[in-house]
């Protein structure tokens, strides 16, 4: 009987794979001609100072503006553009673009997701110091945001890969902490300039004690070794006082901003401008 139930469970697996198979299949094919019709955009979330609300920096989010089907987020499309090493031109274009857009905002830092298969291509390293020549944009305002499955697969060459990059002055964050199996060891091995906690961990800490402990050692341990913190996913009042109160030094969230278009970004940049601008012409009359 135990073989039977075996075989049909395999059946059954075998359909829905299949289904799972083509269905994968049709994001990918229409991801290619997605990339060459110019179909994806770059949304901007700011990140703001855990101190005064200021933005001190943008993430850019890969948006998919898709034509011939149903509109995917990231979460589903970037798996298979993953799968299929799309993710590599498609990466690229993201870091082009980004930089670009993000040129005028002085100041700001701007922080671009990476994936595995990007950190393991010897090109990665090559194509990137191009970009930030060709658009002359500061290495100093960039940052790549690595998880840890970046990173476990091959720590050697990743390590590598990532000293290389250090040495444009572009910083590395740790996305995604509290999700996966990184553990605290991890931190210490990899000297991440930026660590960045789950919004999952967030919402847990508000909720349960444990979580809660989890959230203020690593952030204990993060602050000792340097790093930066970043709480992601931050929705409310009482998750914001409780992770600002933990120590993190940046805030992203609905809370505070959504992700957006590049136009709104330079909007909210100049307005932002303009007060500071005032303040210090107020603080120089007074002196
Ligand atoms: P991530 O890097 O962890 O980005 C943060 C995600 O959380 C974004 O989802 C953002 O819109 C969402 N978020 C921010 N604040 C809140 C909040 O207060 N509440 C909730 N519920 N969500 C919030 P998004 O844009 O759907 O991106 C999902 C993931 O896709 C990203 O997670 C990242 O892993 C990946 N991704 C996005 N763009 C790129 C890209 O250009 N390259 C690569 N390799 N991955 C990307
Ligand atoms: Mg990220
Ligand atoms: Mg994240
Ligand atoms: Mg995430």
């Amino acid at each position: 009987a135990s073989k039977r139930s075996g075989k049909m469970r395999c059946t059954w697996f075998n359909r829905t794979f299949d289904q799972r198979r083509e269905a994968v299949r049709e994001i990918e094919d229409d991801l290619h001609r997605a990339l060459a019709d110019g179909e994806f955009e770059l949304a901007y979330q700011p990140l703001v100072s855990a101190r005064d609300q200021r933005i001190v920096a943008v993430e850019a989010l890969l948006r998919w503006n898709r034509t011939r089907g149903p509109i995917i987020g990231p979460n589903v499309f970037i798996p298979v553009a993953e799968e299929s090493g799309l993710i590599n031109p498609i990466g690229l274009w993201v870091l082009r673009q980004s930089v670009v857009d993000a040129l005028g905002w002085d100041d700001i830092t701007l922080s671009v997701n990476i994936s595995a298969a990007q950190l393991r291509n010897p090109e990665f390293p090559i194509k990137l110091g191009e970009i930030l020549e060709e658009t002359g944009f500061p290495p100093r305002r960039l940052e790549l945001e690595v998880t840890e499955t970046c990173l476990v697969l091959d720590p050697v060459v990743a390590e590598r890969t990532l000293d290389v990059i250090r040495g444009f002055g572009v910083r590395i964050s740790l996305d995604d902490f509290g999700t996966g199996y990184a553990s605290i060891g991890f931190l210490r091995q990899f000297r991440f300039e930026k660590l960045k906690l789950d919004r999952s961990l967030v919402v847990q800490a508000g909720e349960d004690d444990g979580s809660r402990a989890m959230m203020l050692s690593s952030i204990a341990v993060a602050r000792a070794l340097g790093m930066g913190v970043t709480a992601e996913g931050v929705e409310t009042e009482p998750q914001a006082d409780l992770v600002r109160a933990a120590g993190c030094d940046q805030i992203q969230g609905w809370l505070y901003y959504r992700a957006m278009p590049a136009r709104e970004i330079d909007r909210l940049v100049e307005e932002q401008n303009a007060d500071q601008g005032m303040a210090k012409a107020k603080g120089s009359n007074a002196a």
